[in-house]
């Protein structure tokens, strides 16, 4: 693989490309090769200021919730259709910045990027509601959904263009202003979403793109007295501090944020059917995936079987050149992470932990200093232990042995996080009684990680509220106003003796 030019990047505010207001930039580097991809500028309070104004400027003058409903679902789906159209280079810009496999960017991400933005640009036109009637008698009440105003996103580097979708579908779709903040080490394919987005027709100051370190450009967003909205996905403990300065102006507040998928597989499941579901579930992006799966919970007497064949596919795994047609995992996202992901493993081997495969660093011919990680299986681990409890972030799947069903859901549900989980068995009462007692956002049965535009997909516990994707989406993205019209015109109440005078005869 090779950079053909760096180049610098703008950052978008009220339409047009701008450097910081700092004179600062940062660099993007590719964690396969250590090249510079490109620059993009290094916001500033000042910068999140002004796209802010922008942002409020184009909110009050309607350009965009007031525009009519046809234009601006014409407008989203052209861009859901230039998103296709570039999707090549973008994906390519992606697969540079974030190290992982183009095929993975090209075939997956993009394809469910633009689809999930087609679906929010019409089911806009499908809100449902409380139905206007007489409720008190006398006045005809109705329910209105409204924009909130100006939105603050801040978005994670995992999936850095199909994020910002899920993003800025929602709240654009329902007419709000949005200032949108890619993570620091993969603002490219964002600022290109910027651009393409003008290209579309959307007005100046509706999305604007400011780049930036999360404690600066992220935190001044969540703080900033004229956003209405602050929403993030991210780590959980981002979340914490995202949710305490939002505090100022009591901004609402949407956070996608951190997971530790269980995995159940249970006696009558079928191995091999959960096997080939555990390695995408858990290799999907280097593992770097909120709803990646982490901890198998696997029946005793399907255990050995389970692991033999998991460790097969694991190892199956080619890690290479993220160009290289032929590779599944590329790197992950920095020589820091693979450093984070081997210190768990390395934690717990030194626990008593098995590490059944992987826990080294491959090496890959012609990319000495790319961020790579050996898929890795971990057996012997305590429920209580690091490696089950928190967040890896890496392609680490940790199996641990269950006598009963009841044994399973008690430790799946043993975690802070509350994002995904999934059963596999072919036992219909089990199945429902598991979609019932898991405590997480998004329970599958004989399968990992599908996602899709009409369903929603967010946390429950730490992590996060709200929902993206999905209808559920315009909750977080619109407010509920009640009109109420007095339909007598009598001057005179028969309640207001309450408040001044005496009751009527
Ligand atoms: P992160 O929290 O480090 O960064 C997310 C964003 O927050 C970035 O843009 C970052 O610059 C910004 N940020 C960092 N510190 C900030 C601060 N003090 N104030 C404001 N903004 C700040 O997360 P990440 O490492 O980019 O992404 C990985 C995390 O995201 C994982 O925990 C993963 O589980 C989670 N995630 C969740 C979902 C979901 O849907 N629940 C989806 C993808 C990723």
């Amino acid at each position: 693989m090779a950079i053909e030019v760096a180049t610098d990047y703008l950052m978008i505010i009220d339409g047009r490309s701008v450097p910081s207001t700092s004179g600062q930039w940062l660099e993007v580097r590719s964690p396969a090769t250590r090249e510079l991809v490109g620059r993009v500028p290094a916001g500033s309070e000042a910068d999140v200021d002004l796209a802010v104004a922008a942002a409020r400027a184009a909110f009050v003058d309607g350009r965009w919730h007031r525009k009519l409903m046809p234009e601006r679902v014409a407008i989203l789906e052209r861009l859901a259709a230039l998103i296709d159209e570039n999707a090549d280079d973008l994906a390519r810009l992606e697969t540079l910045q974030t190290g992982t496999a183009y095929k993975l960017r090209r075939e997956s991400d993009f394809a469910f990027a633009s689809d999930n933005l087609r679906f929010f640009a019409t089911a806009i036109r499908h809100l449902e509601g409380k139905a206007a009637a007489e409720y008190t008698g006398s006045h005809t009440s109705m329910v209105r959904r409204e924009p909130i105003g100006v939105v603050g996103q801040v978005a994670p580097w995992n999936y850095p263009l199909w994020m910002a979708i899920w993003k800025i579908g929602p709240a654009l779709a329902a007419g709000n202003s949005v200032v949108l903040k890619p993570a620091s080490a993969t603002p490219l394919t964002t600022v290109r979403l910027g651009e393409i987005a003008l290209e579309a027709g959307i007005p100046a100051g509706v999305l604007n793109i400011v780049t930036g370190r999360g404690d600066v450009v992220g935190a001044a967003l969540a703080a900033h007295d004229d956003v209405d909205l602050i929403s993030l996905t991210g780590d959980s403990e981002t979340g914490r501090r995202i949710q305490a300065l939002a505090a100022g102006n009591v901004k609402r507040v949407h956070l996608e944020l951190g997971g530790k998928a269980p995995f159940i597989v249970l006696e009558d499941a079928d191995v091999e059917a959960a096997a080939r579901g555990a390695t995408a579930g858990a290799l999907i992006n280097g593992g770097q995936d909120c709803t990646a799966a982490t901890r198998a919970y696997v029946a005793r007497p399907v255990y050995d079987a389970f692991v033999a064949r998991t460790k097969e596919l694991f190892e199956s795994v080619r890690v290479g050149d993220p160009f290289d047609a032929s590779t599944d995992l590329g790197t992950l996202i920095s020589q820091a992470q693979v450093e984070r992901v081997d210190g768990f493993v390395q934690r717990a081997r030194a626990d008593g932990a098995t590490v059944v495969t992987g826990g080294v660093r491959p090496e890959v011919p012609g990319l000495p200093d790319g961020a790579f990680y050996a898929p890795t299986i971990v057996t012997d681990c305590a429920q209580d232990s690091e490696i089950v409890q928190k967040e890896v972030f890496g392609p680490v799947l940790a199996v641990l042995p269950i006598d009963s069903p009841e044994e399973a859901l008690e430790k799946a549900n043993d975690t802070k996080y509350g994002l995904a989980a999934s059963i596999w068995t072919r036992d219909v009462f089990r199945a429902m009684e598991a979609a019932r007692t898991l405590n997480f956002g998004h329970v599958q049965i004989n399968d990992h990680l599908m996602v899709t535009s009409e369903m929603p997909h967010g946390g429950f516990k730490q992590s996060g509220f709200g929902k993206d994707m999905s209808s559920y989406s315009f909750e977080e993205y619109t407010q509920v106003k009640h009109v109420m019209i007095e339909l007598t015109g009598e001057p005179e109440k028969d309640w207001h003796y309450t408040i001044f005078g005496d009751a009527k005869g």
